[in-house]
């Protein structure tokens, strides 16, 4: 889902932070998400069949919607369904009626007799939603009002209100396993579209009415189902999913909005080639895509199933942000989906990182930067005034946090890539595979942040804790302040960067974030990529010239804030080259021996970077008394690939002492 612009954002999220509101005699207070998957939950939805029946003249509706399920225990006789402003008529099983009762926002079913654990049965429930009931939910806006050309009906349930509509399941992590079946029934004169293929369409001249059948075989939540109804033109875009295959968006717009849409949605197919790419996303996962219009309408657009919702804003030329974010959700949001509301950034923020990837796609590295830039500020000033991490947002006002669980979360995904290093656009490296195979992995499903968290580990063979603990469980963001000077030494010159993190109170107080600095001199500049473990932190890297300015984060890979300033500091015990010195053969070939002295007993570590700054290899010495030592180095890195010949810098460390040298290897 996205907003709008944030005029309306703001106008909506006045709207939605209303108090409690009433249903009858009951007061229903917003229901807090339940928290753990299945466990929660004692039985299973395997496919909704909905029959809506719109006039069209008004917001009524008379529905039946059938469930077909299977308990998880034996004995079940009785279980609860979410319904909310919707009227329950009767309930049968088989042909048998069955008793209910409605409290709480719940539906409370007596079935006809008990069931064992792995039956299955199927619970037809009859409703109606009364006329002059408020829009939540299930939305009618009548012809001519707000300028509308033609009266409108649409769904609109994330995170929690498909309930508003039919009496289902009401949380994302018990999918249909069999998918869904909409038929819609309007005056003959309009017609529908719901998820997946329109299988067929009857009309009853004497009713005056037409019914569109739909059908979809993936799995799905809730959420993402929907249905909409109005006077629809239609037309469909073909794209390649084989060099011998093809599949269709299918877009459903009013009359005459339809030469605006065939402008506005210029660029679908290329998304869908973008995106469907085999080293970006892979395969589209279902069997086709398509838009639909809204009016009035409180977002941007919802990824409903192989069927986008989308504020007529952007099918009038509103730009192709929106339109790439909510195809994207496809893959992260449809065919994984958050298990839960605490992990909407896996939803949103992969959603947000794949429309500014598209903008990289097609407007170049410049625009990409550009919206990241102004996507940071967006999210500061919201961390300003409203401080929560991205993990677990205050629900339900702040799930759809803009600065949060968008801009922020697309900035974690950004960063991972920075971490796990595929940082070269057009090679997309590790940091895709992982992702892909976080969708193999729970394709069809639903997934949360530590299952993420877990694939992107044993694709990237790094340890990812402390990533996720500072960026997504815990909040704010670093502030840097880089303190630079050059020294000449006997050999040339080395530049010491003081780096401090000024962080917010309530942030953590090291964000472990490696960093690029890169280094200036006359005639040159280099690259420094490096670890940071301890805050302050003071490194010493060799350079080619007496260094002249620095840029921090040049390539603009983190969330953060920085100022840089000519001058270092005293750092306690931080005289980096008293009794350590590092002489090998230089140049050397093959094993390359590294001879070290201590001049008091400690833990001594050398860490091995490449030519381009580029920390290669850690070897971890042990604590020693004072004396001479030597460690051999293969020219292999930390995962035993053998290394090329060229330039290398080796940095011995002992407690806060620490010297780095040129070391060269010839072939
Ligand atoms: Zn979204």
């Amino acid at each position: 889902m996205t907003k709008l612009v944030l005029l309306i954002v703001a106008f909506a999220a006045a709207v939605a932070i209303a108090q409690p509101f009433h249903e009858g005699k009951y007061v229903i207070a917003p229901v807090p998400p339940l928290t753990d998957g299945d466990s929660a939950h004692h039985f299973d939805v395997r496919f909704y069949r909905a029959d809506l029946n719109l006039p069209m003249t008004s917001g009524a509706m008379t529905a039946r919607v059938s469930i077909d399920l299977v308990p998880r225990h034996d004995g079940f006789d009785t279980f609860s369904l979410h319904l909310v402003n919707l009227v329950c008529d009767s309930i049968r099983r088989a042909g048998n009626g069955c008793t209910y009762t409605t409290a709480s926002g719940r539906l409370l079913v007596d079935l006809d007799r008990p069931f064992a654990n792995g039956e299955s049965l199927t619970v037809d429930i009859y409703y109606h939603r009364n006329a002059g009931v408020q829009n939540r939910g299930f939305n009618y806006h009548q012809r001519g009002t707000q300028g509308i050309p033609h009266a409108i009906c649409y769904s609109m349930s994330e995170p929690a209100d498909a309930r508003y509509w039919m009496p289902c399941f009401d949380e994302p992590w018990d999918k249909a396993e069999r998918g869904c079946a909409v038929n819609i029934t309007t005056p003959d004169s309009m017609s529908a579209c719901s998820n997946g293929l329109l299988d067929s369409v009857t009309v009853d001249p004497t009713a005056g009415t037409r019914t569109c059948w739909w059908s979809h075989c993936y799995p799905i939540s809730t959420y993402l189902m929907v249905f909409s109804a109005s006077k629809w033109a239609s037309f469909k875009q073909w794209y390649r999913t084989s060099p011998t295959e093809s599949a269709y968006v299918q877009n459903f717009i009013w009359p005459e909005d339809s030469s605006a849409a065939v402008r506005s949605f210029r660029n679908v197919v290329d998304m869908m080639d973008f995106f469907s790419d085999s080293l970006i996303y892979g395969r589209y996962p279902f069997e086709k895509y398509g838009h639909v219009e809204a009016y009035p309408f409180a977002w941007g657009g919802m990824e409903h199933q192989t069927q986008t919702t989308l504020h007529q804003y952007y099918i009038q030329g509103g730009g192709d942000n929106v339109i790439a974010h909510e195809l994207s959700h496809q893959w992260w949001g449809d065919m994984v989906t958050c298990q839960d509301w605490r992990n909407i950034w896996l939803n949103e923020g992969f959603a947000t990182y794949s429309d500014e990837l598209y903008t990289y796609h097609q407007r170049g590295r410049a625009a990409f930067l550009e919206q990241k830039r102004s996507r940071a500020q967006d999210y500061f000033e919201e961390e300003a005034v409203d401080p929560h991490p991205i993990y677990d947002p205050p629900y339900p006002d702040h799930l759809f946090d803009w600065g949060h669980s968008y801009c922020k979360a697309a900035w974690v995904q950004h960063m991972l890539r920075f971490v796990v290093g595929d940082t070269v656009w057009a090679e997309p490296g590790v940091f895709f595979r992982a992702l892909r195979a976080y969708g193999d992995s729970f394709r069809y499903g639903t997934a949360n942040t530590e299952d993420y968290k877990r694939i992107m580990e044993r694709e990237t063979g790094l340890e990812l804790d402390w990533f996720f603990d500072e960026w997504v469980y815990d909040d704010w963001y670093p502030v840097y302040s880089l303190g630079w000077q050059g020294r000449q030494t006997g050999d040339g010159w080395e530049v010491v960067l003081q780096l401090q993190q000024n962080n917010n109170s309530g942030a953590p107080p090291v964000f472990h974030m490696p960093v690029e600095v890169r280094v200036n001199w006359s005639g040159g500049s280099r690259t420094f990529h490096y670890d940071v473990s301890s805050n302050p932190q003071q490194n010493v890297f060799p350079v080619d010239g007496q260094p002249t300015s620095v840029a921090f984060d040049p390539n603009e890979w983190i969330l953060e804030q920085h100022t840089t300033h000519v001058g270092v500091s005293e750092m306690p015990n931080a005289d980096y080259r008293t009794g350590l010195s590092l002489v090998g053969p230089n140049p050397s070939t093959g094993v390359a021996r590294l001879n070290y002295e201590l001049a008091r007993t400690a833990a001594a570590r050398i860490d091995i970077w490449d030519g381009t700054g580029r920390l290669v290899k850690s070897i971890l010495a042990g604590e020693r008394p004072a004396g001479r030592y030597a460690v051999n180095w293969d020219r292999r890195d930390g995962r035993g690939n053998l290394l090329p010949a060229g330039a290398y810098f080796c940095r011995l460390g002992a407690g806060s002492e620490s010297r780095t040298v040129r070391l060269v290897i010839a072939e």
